[in-house]
C-alpha cells in the first residue's frame, strides 16, 4: 500500500451540549445524568401533538459565546428548521435545528501541528439544535427477544454543532483541533464537555484523493481536470478524542487499501468498534434532500441586535492562546510551561494567584518561573498521585505560596519542602503549621550546625584524611553525614562551606 500518492482529507463535527438550567425548547430541567428514567420531561420535549416550542435564550447566547472565540460571523437573524427522520429517539418525528442559516460562520481555530508549526482550521459553521433522546437495546434471557427502551431525559437539551470545513489534513490536526474546542467550552463555560457523560461527540467524515488530483477552494475540494473524487465516509458519534485520532487513521488505511484494490468508495456512515478499534458499516449516507428540510412555522425569526453581542462579549475570558503569549512576555515562561499552566482554566487561575502571593516577597521573574516549578512539578505529582484536583479548598494557595517562599529564601530545603507538601497532602495536615513547626526546627539546627559540622568532623576522621588528601569526594560523604543528623533540614551548600572552612581552619 502506497500511502505517499494520496491526500487526506477530513471535516469534523462536533456536537456540544451547552449549560442552560432549562432544555432548548421547554423549561424541563437539564440535570438528567443518573437520575430515573423518563422524569424530565412535558409534551413539548415528548413531542406530543400541539405542543409548542419557546426558544432558550441562554443557549442562544452560549452558542454565540462559541462563536465569538472562533472568529465567527455572527448572524443577526435566527432562523430554525426542521430536519425530519424517524427514529425512536426522535418522537416528533424531526430534530429542530439549522439548516441554510447558521449563529455563527466562517470562523478558525489555530493548532500546533506534528512539526509545531502553526496550523488554521476553518470553521464553516455554528449552528444551535435540539437533543434526541436515548435508546438502549437490550435482549431479554430467557426468551432472546430484542427490545429497546428509550430515555426521553436527554430529549430537548440544547446542542450546539460545531462543523469545520474540509480543510484538516491529518488524524494528529483532527486530534488537536477536538481537543482545543473542548478546552475553549470550557474556558467559557459554555460547557463541561464530558465526553464520558455524552457533552460532546465528534464525527469526522474521511476521504482520501490521489494527490494532484484536486483542490481546495472557497471550502470545497475540487477535481482537476477528468479526475473522479472519491467518496467521503462519515464515522458517527465518537466519545474520546482519542478514539477521535484512531478512527481516522484506521479509515485511511481501510479507504486507500478499497482504492489500490479497485473497489469504488460509497459514500456511507460508519461507526467505531473501541474494543476491536475498527470502523464498522451502518448505512449508506443520507442526503440534504432525504432529511426534507423546512422552516419550523412554530418558531419566529428572532432578531439579534447589536447591543445583544456586545453584552455576550462581556463574557468573553482570557482564553488559552492568548495567556499563553502573556504568560510568555510577562513571566518570561518557556512554551511548555505556559501550556501546561493553561491547559485548564482552573488551573490557571490557581497559578496567578499564587504567583500573586509569592512574588509580594520574591521578585517577579524568580517567583513567576519558580511557581511554575512548583506546580508543574511536585503538587501535580503529589496531587495526582492522591486523585486531588488543585484547587485552593484541596492545596490552600497561601500554603503553598509560604513553601514556595521559605524555599527561595532558602530557609526550607527541596527535599524537605516536598516532605511537607506530601504529608500534608497525605496527612490531611495543615500545610502551614508543618511549615511553622519545620522552620523553628530548621532555626533550631541552624543555630547548632557549627555544633553539628565538628561532631561530624571529629567521628570521621579517615573521610577528612582522605578530604586532606585531595579525595574530593569524601566531602560529598561528610555533607551526607551532617544531613542525616539534621533530618536534612541542612542547607546542602551552606554545610559544605562550613565544612571545608573547618577542615581547612
Ligand atoms: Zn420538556
Amino acid at each position: 500500500m502506497d500511502r505517499s500518492k494520496y491526500d487526506v482529507i477530513i471535516g469534523l463535527e462536533i456536537h456540544i451540549q451547552t449549560k442552560t438550567k432549562s432544555k432548548m425548547f421547554c423549561s424541563c430541567p437539564t440535570n438528567y445524568f443518573n437520575n430515573e428514567p423518563n422524569t424530565h420531561v412535558c409534551p413539548t420535549c415528548l413531542g406530543l401533538p400541539g405542543a409548542l416550542p419557546v426558544p432558550n435564550k441562554r443557549a442562544i447566547e452560549l452558542c454565540i459565546l462559541m462563536g465569538l472565540a472562533t472568529q465567527c460571523d455572527i448572524h443577526n437573524e435566527i432562523h430554525f428548521d426542521r430536519k425530519h427522520y424517524f427514529y425512536p429517539d426522535l418522537p416528533k418525528g424531526y430534530q429542530i435545528s439549522q439548516y441554510k442559516r447558521a449563529i455563527c460562520s466562517d470562523g478558525y481555530i489555530d493548532i500546533d501541528d506534528e512539526d509545531g508549526k502553526n496550523f488554521r482550521i476553518e470553521i464553516e459553521r455554528i449552528h444551535q439544535e435540539e437533543d434526541v433522546a436515548k435508546s438502549t437495546h437490550h435482549i431479554e434471557s430467557s426468551t432472546s427477544s430484542e427490545y429497546t427502551l428509550i430515555d426521553y431525559n436527554k430529549s430537548g437539551v440544547p446542542l450546539i454543532e460545531i462543523v469545520t470545513k474540509p480543510n484538516i489534513q491529518s488524524a494528529y490536526q483532527a486530534k488537536e483541533y477536538a481537543t482545543k474546542i473542548r478546552q475553549l467550552a470550557r474556558y467559557l463555560n459554555v460547557s463541561d464537555a464530558d465526553m464520558e457523560k455524552g457533552q460532546m461527540r465528534c464525527e469526522p467524515n474521511i476521504s482520501v484523493q490521489e494527490k494532484g488530483k484536486w483542490e481546495y477552494k472557497d471550502g470545497k475540494i475540487l477535481p482537476k481536470g477528468g479526475y473522479k473524487l472519491n467518496a467521503k465516509v462519515e464515522v458517527k458519534n465518537i466519545g474520546s478524542i482519542s478514539a477521535v485520532e484512531k478512527s481516522i487513521i484506521y479509515e485511511i488505511d481501510r479507504l486507500i487499501k478499497e482504492i489500490e484494490e479497485g473497489k469504488e468508495i460509497v459514500q456511507q456512515t460508519r461507526g467505531w468498534d473501541a474494543n476491536k478499534g475498527i470502523t464498522v458499516f451502518q448505512r449508506s449516507k443520507e442526503t440534504a434532500d432525504d432529511y426534507r428540510y423546512m422552516p419550523d412555522p412554530d418558531i419566529p425569526v428572532i432578531e439579534i441586535e447589536e447591543s445583544d453581542i456586545a453584552r455576550i462579549k462581556q463574557e468573553m475570558v482570557e482564553l488559552p492562546d492568548e495567556k499563553i503569549k502573556r504568560y510568555k512576555e510577562e513571566y518570561n515562561l518557556s512554551q511548555y510551561d505556559a501550556q501546561v499552566l493553561t491547559s485548564d482554566r482552573n488551573i490557571s487561575v490557581y497559578y496567578e494567584s499564587t504567583l500573586a502571593l509569592v512574588s509580594k516577597k520574591i521578585e517577579i521573574l524568580k517567583a513567576a518561573k519558580a511557581t511554575a516549578n512548583w506546580l508543574t512539578g511536585a503538587v501535580f505529582s503529589i496531587a495526582s498521585d492522591n486523585n486531588l484536583e488543585i484547587t485552593d479548598e484541596n492545596i490552600a494557595q497561601d500554603d503553598i505560596a509560604t513553601l514556595i517562599i521559605e524555599f527561595e529564601e532558602k530557609v526550607l530545603t527541596r527535599n524537605k519542602a516536598e516532605e511537607l507538601l506530601r504529608e500534608s497532602i497525605e496527612s490531611k495536615k495543615d500545610l502551614g503549621d508543618l511549615i511553622e513547626s519545620a522552620k523553628k526546627e530548621a532555626k533550631d539546627i541552624t543555630g547548632n550546625i557549627d555544633e553539628i559540622v565538628q561532631q561530624v568532623i571529629d567521628s570521621n576522621p579517615k573521610a577528612v584524611d582522605d578530604y586532606k588528601a585531595g579525595k574530593d569526594a569524601s566531602i560529598a560523604y561528610l555533607v551526607g553525614q551532617v544531613m542525616q543528623k539534621t533530618k536534612g533540614s541542612a542547607d546542602p551548600n551552606s554545610t559544605r562551606s562550613i565544612l571545608i572552612e573547618k577542615i581547612n581552619g
